[in-house]
């Protein structure tokens, strides 16, 4: 890996672009650049961190690739049956960095169990079973826990008790992991911020988050991964069908509505609480919706704009914030000594987000993505 010297770029701060310089990239590392690179004028081009999807499932090299060809340099797992099998796709060089979070939290006779192959070591049986589960997953190599936060209220659904979350997370903290709530409502993000959890991931579907929420939120520190992609399809899918739509008129608060979503996301803003990128991406079709690898991650900037954030904040979402909540201190943002993951785009994507698909280079641990 021979060293290079971008000049002409305009490298992205975290809030908007600077003037054109010069940005080097030596052992896999952004350097000050050296005399002896191979210079590469990039024409006045943006130059941002590589993209962190921070909730992803992965479980093919396949996907890898086509996540970088979008620009995606970081995947976070977040849940598989087996922790091998994305965790086999841990280190690839010139592919994204993946971190995996293994067998997710749920109650006995989930649908995680029954319809999605997650066994016996996935369910917790009560609070007293919450050290058991993070041993597990410590032992099978998980980067962080994720925890099923279902609502009971859905008809068939089995949920874990608010105390046997809390008593999770407690278990995860004391292992010095950080937890991962999957949400799916309004109670359920109350349950989950309740018991401490990070990260809340998805958004309330079928009601709007109200006063009383608002202030748990004001105690409270908590980032928010939307996947707003994903709620679009989980509407589309699930929310349409006959049997949800008759249920949403008669009984009040089972209605799904992809503008809860957005403003799930504008609460969380007011709030102050960071909103991270993360697409779901999957292609398991027992998911309520498979979504693309690397290019919805471009879409998920998009909608999380049409939410309200600016075009900074949700690339920020996506670069700086996503490595500041995941502990990955060596990258999302362009500095000497941090690892060479760029994305090299057309335009101004701190103006116009959509400029973040017009795609001129990628770079993963300083090789080129071709
Ligand atoms: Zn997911």
């Amino acid at each position: 890996m021979s060293a290079v010297a971008l000049t002409n770029v305009r490298v992205f701060d975290g809030v908007k672009l600077g003037d054109p310089t010069t940005v080097g990239v030596d052992g896999g590392l952004i350097t000050a650049a050296t005399k002896h690179a191979e210079r590469v004028d990039c024409h006045g081009a943006a130059l941002l961190p590589g993209l962190i999807d921070t909730h992803v499932h992965v479980t093919e090299v396949a996907h890898l690739r086509v996540a970088a060809r979008w620009g995606v340099t970081t995947m976070l797992d977040m849940g598989c049956w087996d922790a091998g099998i994305p965790g086999k796709l841990k280190g690839l060089p010139g592919l994204p960095d993946v971190r995996i979070a293994g067998n997710l939290a749920n109650a006995p006779g989930s649908h995680f169990v029954k319809h999605m192959g997650f066994g016996p070591s996935s369910t917790v049986t009560g609070p007293q079973d919450a050290t058991r589960f993070v041993a597990d997953r410590v032992a099978e190599g998980s980067d962080y826990i994720k925890i099923a936060v279902e609502d009971p209220k859905i008809p068939g659904t089995k949920a874990l008790s608010p105390e046997t979350v809390t008593a999770v997370v407690e278990a995860a903290h004391t292992a010095g992991l950080l937890t991962i709530a999957h949400v799916v409502s309004a109670d359920t993000l109350t349950v989950a911020i309740r018991a401490g959890a990070d990260i809340v991931t998805h958004t309330a579907l079928t009601s709007e988050l109200d006063a009383e929420f608002e202030a748990l939120l004001a105690r409270r520190q908590v980032v928010i991964v939307p996947t707003l992609t994903m709620m679009d399809g989980v509407v589309r899918n699930i929310g349409g069908k006959l049997i949800m739509r008759v249920l949403g008129t008669v009984i009040p608060g089972m209605r799904m509505r992809y503008d809860h979503a957005t403003a799930t996301v504008a609460t969380f803003r007011k709030a102050g609480m960071t909103v991270l990128v993360g697409t779901d991406s999957n292609d398991n079709v027992k998911t309520p919706a498979q979504v693309p690898y690397g290019e919805s991650i471009h879409e998920e900037l998009h909608r999380l704009v049409a939410a309200g954030l600016s075009p900074a904040e949700a690339l920020r979402g996506a670069t700086s914030a996503a490595a500041g909540t995941f502990g990955l201190s060596d990258r999302g943002v362009i500095a000497p000594g941090r690892r060479a993951d760029l994305l090299l785009v057309g335009g101004d994507p701190t103006v116009d987000i959509a400029a973040t698909r017009d795609i001129r280079g990628v770079w993963i641990g300083g090789t080129r993505v071709r």
